[in-house]
């Protein structure tokens, strides 16, 4: 029988919390990590994105924990890598914290110090942030994390990242021995889990999904293409497919803004978000794209993982990704909550082996999408060995990527 919240252990209050937020009945991640969090367990979850990753976590623990009696230090502490995430959790913390009584401070890079500090003196409960402006805010002695009862790393496997770990770790090793763990991504295996394992206590493994296995609402399609004809290809794709509630990712941040423009120069309505821009810009292009206002967002890996945009219609992988485990989360920006979407990729001659990758990782080969409208000037044979394998870009980074540098989004 399909359990209910109320099955799970919680409170009245933190039911009637759920309730307001219109949640019937538990996501099956749910179902399986709240029992387990609320006994206090490390909790390692691989999930699928969109599957209500966030109330997992968040649900056991502000019933469980309760407020902090020690000013600037906060009871429970989200780490996550990007800042847009950082602000989606705080609104599902906000809106539960609302009926606990729990207060609520974000801290990320790109802003300015003074209201994060400010925040931070009136008394915090539960804490989100980015792991170098944490980092920055305890060596400034304006937060502590000496305290905390609980330490979620969302998205953990990408925390485990070379560029991450070592600020990351240094939080760690400053929270009590005695916390509770959990580890939460959509691309998370015992495998990978067990690289930290000094920082778990015996900790329940929760695996909904396996490590890249993606959206269930999603179709996956590719179009093989030469480099300089995927402009041409993005538009026919958007001619014949529409070109509302799209979102394109490309591989680094002038490649980003490149497309937008020529998006943009084509007639379309578009908007590049990169860690290139403020972080102003990017609130602002996250905003319109969410309201509508804008139809199409052009986005490296910053947008990625976990951005919960309710109806986007399909995304296309102008570029693939560097690593295969960031095609899975970028696909699950789509087919969300229970609707369809689409995932096209353009394939060109450079990438054939980082599709070769993401289709070892998704365990399927993906077919090829029939494209309308559109003839190629180069056919492109991606079975076919790359013709200047001398000049390939490398691939960063192993699909793990313990030891691998990451490219600034
Ligand atoms: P997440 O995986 O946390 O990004 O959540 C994906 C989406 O599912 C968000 O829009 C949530 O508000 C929604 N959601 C989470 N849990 C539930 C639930 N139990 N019932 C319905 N929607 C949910």
């Amino acid at each position: 029988m399909e359990k209910t919240f109320k099955d799970l252990g919680l409170s009245e209050a933190t039911l009637r919390a759920v309730a307001r937020l219109g949640y019937e009945n538990p996501t099956p991640v749910q179902a399986e990590a709240i029992p387990l969090a609320m006994e206090g367990r490390d909790v390692v979850a691989a999930a699928k994105t969109g599957t209500g990753k966030t109330a997992a976590f968040v649900l056991p623990l502000i019933d469980r924990i309760k407020r902090s009696k020690n000013g600037n230090s906060p009871s429970i502490l989200i780490i996550t890598p990007t800042r847009e995430l950082a602000c989606q959790i705080e609104s599902v913390c906000s809106a539960l914290g609302r009926s606990t009584g729990h207060r609520v401070t974000t801290v990320i890079g790109g802003m300015s110090y003074a209201p994060q500090l400010k925040a931070l003196k009136r008394g915090i409960d539960i804490l989100i942030a980015t792991p170098g402006r944490l980092k920055d805010l305890i060596d400034r002695r304006a937060v502590s994390v000496a305290n905390i009862e609980a330490l979620v790393l969302d998205e953990a496997d990408f925390m485990f990242d070379m560029g991450f770990w070592p600020t990351v770790r240094d939080i760690i090793a400053l929270t009590p021995a005695s916390r509770q763990t959990l580890l939460f991504s959509a691309t998370i295996d015992r495998n990978v889990a067990k690289t930290v394992d000094n920082i778990l206590r015996n900790p329940a493994y929760v695996e909904v999904a396996h490590r890249g296995e993606t959206a269930d609402m999603v179709d996956q399609f590719i179009v093989p293409v030469a480099q300089m004809e995927k402009h041409d290809l993005l538009c026919s794709i958007l001619e014949s497919r529409g070109s509302e509630r799209i979102i394109v990712f490309a591989r680094t941040k002038s490649r980003t803004d490149r497309c937008a423009k020529q998006l943009c120069g084509a007639g379309y309505d578009a908007e590049a978000i990169h860690s290139g821009k403020s972080q102003a810009q990017r609130k602002r292009a996250l905003e319109n794209f969410t309201r509508g206002k804008t139809d199409i967002l052009v986005a490296t890996d910053v947008l990625a993982r976990g951005i919960d945009v309710s109806g986007v219609d399909y995304i296309v992988n102008f570029d693939l990704p560097d690593c295969p485990e960031d095609y899975v989360h970028r696909i699950g920006r789509t087919g969300r909550a229970g609707k369809a979407g689409d995932a096209i990729s353009f394939v060109s001659h450079e990438s054939r082996d980082a599709l070769r990758s993401i289709e070892k990782l998704v365990g399927m080969k993906i077919p090829a999408f029939k494209t309308v409208g559109f003839t190629p000037k180069e056919v492109v044979n991606i079975s076919a060995k790359p013709r200047s394998s001398s000049k390939r870009r490398p691939n960063i980074g192993p699909s793990t990527r313990q030891g691998g540098q990451r490219r600034a989004w």
